[in-house]
This record gives structure tokens, C-alpha cells and sequence, in this order.
């Protein structure tokens, strides 16, 4: 497999492969851009059947993550790892440990945290060889999740308040994809506003508790989106809006936390064809990531969760200027991602240029 003439290519500053004899470990670490500060994103453990999936992937993440900072308008770039291994079995301390010596070699320039496949635990663990590691209980910020709830939230509100305009949830109905960390913690803030939710999750059990919690209406996962909602909010799957799954919508707004929602991005063009509004999904679910750029010896989760409740006027930002410019939604966010990144990279040019 080539990299740089991968398809998932787009100028990644570096890509690092590391190999520990002892544990077993084979992780992958990619560093898409730092113009606007260390690279920061998540490790995912995963049973990849191939390395060209495991490549394909971290950097198709990495450079996910520059976008989502850059919109999130925090001052940290774009990266992310993987561990190639199975995350049931391969995931002991020592395995971790020794990433944590992998993430340290590269001097705080990528910063890691949990993810699919690594818990918290796990990356404390990491945090025994290296301070590169974000997201962790002790003296950190801890699980992002209850976070990225709420700035989806503010992300829906956001989409009801421009395509709806109205300011109150109350009465709405959304039906909710995945009752995991996120689509519970979510579901609790759309109670509480006053929304009838419908709900679906290969758990059962997490249904029961939805259905207790919030009096939601429980639907099986196959006909979620099928359901006579006013919203749709995907907090499971990626690639969850494709051909066969936009025409049975219904619905007037998507707006979830599940990443890569859109399979291709032709299909947030078929959505604004379709008058659905769609809040793009980096945009919105950035709430665990700004919460996290806030850890360090001043940390207050208040004005951290202020911080993440401003992806309300994100959204309305990217809302506006989708209708003003006439191209979707998923566009204008990544041109408004793209140019925070390109002022500061100008910035540091001219710099460069005058020190010398
Ligand atoms: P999670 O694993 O806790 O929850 C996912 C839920 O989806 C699980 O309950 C699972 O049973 C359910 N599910 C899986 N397949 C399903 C299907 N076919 N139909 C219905 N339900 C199904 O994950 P999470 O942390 O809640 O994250 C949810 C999504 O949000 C993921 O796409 C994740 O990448 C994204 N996200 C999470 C965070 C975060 O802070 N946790 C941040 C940004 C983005």
C-alpha cells in the first residue's frame, strides 16, 4: 500500500509506526496539522483485518480531528492513533504502557485520549509513561461523553430555532439512534426540554431504561428511520445517511453525535435538496474535545461546558451562511474549519518570514 498517494492522503505532516517486541503492541500514530496547536485526538483499538484499514483509517480520523478543533475554534490540531489488536482481549497495562512510551516519543506533539475500543482505564494506563494523555479521571477532565451530549443539544436547539423558529423543544419529537454514553445523556437534556422521544438500540436494556427515564416510545432498529419525528438524531453508526436511508426520512432536521454520518458527501447534497436540514456531525459532537482542551492546573468544568454550549452559534453560522451560499451544510463547515486553519498558517508565514 502507498501512503502519500492514498486516497485518505491530504498533506498529513506525519505518520508513525510503532512496534513493541514485548507486549505485541503495533499502533499507528498520524499527525495531520499543527498550525493551530499539538495534535490531539482519540485512540481507537480495533481488530482491523487488514493494516491498510488500520492506515485508511487513522487518516481519515486524524484529519477529522483538525477540522473539528479548527471549528471548534480551539488551538490544537488534527491527529489520532490506532492499535492494531482486539480490544476484548489484547488490551492489558503493559500493551498500554508501551503506547504511552510510543505517544511520549514525539514530545507532546500528539496528544492522545479514549476512544472506541480504549477506556478511560486503558488510557491511564498510557498516562504511566508519557503526560501526553487527555481525558483521564485523575486530575483531568474524565469520560467526554456527558459533553458531547450536551453540545449536541445545543446543536439541535441551534437547527430547531433556524429551520423551526422556535426556541422551545417543547413538543417536538426526535427520535434518537443509539442510547449509548452519548444518545442517554442526550435524550435526558431533550426530556428535559419538553421533547417526545422516540428511541432505538441493539440493547435492549438501554431501551427499558430510556423507556423509564424519559417515558420515551421504543421502536426496533431497523424502523428508527422511518418514524414520523420532526428531528433525527443518529448517536450510533457512521455512514448512517446514504442512498437507501435519506428517502425514508421524514423528518425536517438531522442532528447527532455519531461521526461520519454522511457516506459519501454527495449525500448532504441530497439532504438540502431535500429541504432536510443537517447539522453537520464535528460540528456539533465537539463537546467532548472542547472539554477536554480545557484540562490543566486551572480546570473548571463550568466555563468548560460554557465553552461547549457556544456550538449553538456555531451552527447557527454555519446554518446561515449554507443558505446564503447555497451549498450544504457539511461544505460550509469544512471551508469555515479550512480557513481558521489557513489564517494561522499565513500568520505564522509572515512570521517566519520577519524573524527570519
Ligand atoms: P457508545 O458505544 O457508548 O454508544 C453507541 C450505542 O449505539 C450503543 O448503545 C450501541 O448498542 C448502539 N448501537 C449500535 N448499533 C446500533 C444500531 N444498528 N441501531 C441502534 N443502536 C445501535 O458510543 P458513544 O460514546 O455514545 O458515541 C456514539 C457516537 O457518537 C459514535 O459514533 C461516536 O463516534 C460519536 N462520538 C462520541 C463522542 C463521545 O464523547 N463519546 C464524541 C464525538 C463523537
Amino acid at each position: 500500500m502507498t501512503i502519500f498517494n492514498s486516497n485518505e492522503f491530504y498533506d498529513h505532516e506525519s505518520v508513525l509506526f510503532f512496534k513493541d517486541r514485548t507486549t505485541g503492541l503495533k499502533a499507528i500514530i498520524a499527525i495531520h496539522d499543527t498550525t493551530l496547536g499539538p495534535a490531539l485526538g482519540g485512540t481507537r483499538m480495533w481488530n482491523y483485518a487488514s493494516e491498510e484499514e488500520a492506515i485508511t483509517d487513522v487518516l481519515r480520523l486524524s484529519k477529522g480531528m483538525t477540522y473539528k478543533s479548527s471549528l471548534a475554534g480551539l488551538n490544537l490540531g488534527g491527529g489520532k492513533s490506532v492499535i492494531i489488536g482486539d480490544p476484548q482481549q489484547d488490551g492489558t497495562e503493559a500493551l498500554f504502557r508501551a503506547f504511552g512510551k510510543a505517544v511520549h516519543r514525539l514530545n507532546g506533539n500528539y496528544i492522545a485520549a479514549e476512544d472506541v475500543g480504549t477506556t478511560v482505564q486503558r488510557m491511564e494506563w498510557a498516562r504511566k509513561s508519557t503526560p501526553y494523555i487527555s481525558g483521564i479521571s485523575e486530575g483531568g477532565a474524565g469520560d467526554p461523553s456527558p459533553a458531547t451530549s450536551f453540545g449536541v443539544f445545543n446543536g439541535i436547539t441551534a437547527a430547531v430555532k433556524y429551520k423551526l423558529k422556535t426556541d422551545s423543544l417543547r413538543g417536538l419529537t426526535i427520535a434518537v439512534q443509539g442510547l449509548g454514553n452519548v444518545g442517554m445523556g442526550l435524550c435526558g437534556y431533550l426530556h428535559e426540554a419538553g421533547a417526545k422521544l422516540i428511541v432505538t438500540d441493539i440493547n435492549r436494556q438501554s431501551v427499558q431504561k430510556a423507556q423509564e427515564l424519559f417515558g420515551a416510545t421504543a421502536v426496533e432498529p431497523e424502523h428508527i428511520l422511518d418514524q414520523d419525528a420532526d428531528i433525527f438524531a443518529p448517536c450510533a453508526l457512521g455512514a448512517v445517511l446514504n442512498d437507501a436511508s435519506i428517502p425514508r426520512l421524514k423528518v425536517q432536521i438531522v442532528a447527532g453525535a455519531a461521526n461520519n454520518q454522511l457516506e459519501k458527501p454527495r449525500h448532504g447534497k441530497a439532504l438540502r435538496d431535500l429541504n432536510i436540514l443537517y447539522a453537520p456531525d464535528y460540528a456539533i459532537n465537539a463537546g467532548g474535545i472542547i472539554l477536554i482542551s480545557n484540562e490543566g492546573p486551572n480546570f473548571n468544568r463550568e466555563k468548560a461546558m460554557n465553552q461547549v454550549a457556544k456550538i449553538h452559534e456555531t451552527a447557527l453560522d454555519i446554518f446561515k451562511r449554507s443558505d446564503k451560499e447555497n451549498r450544504p451544510t457539511h461544505e460550509i463547515a469544512d471551508q469555515m474549519a479550512l480557513e481558521r486553519v489557513e489564517a494561522a498558517r499565513a500568520k505564522r508565514i509572515n512570521v517566519d518570514r520577519l524573524t527570519g
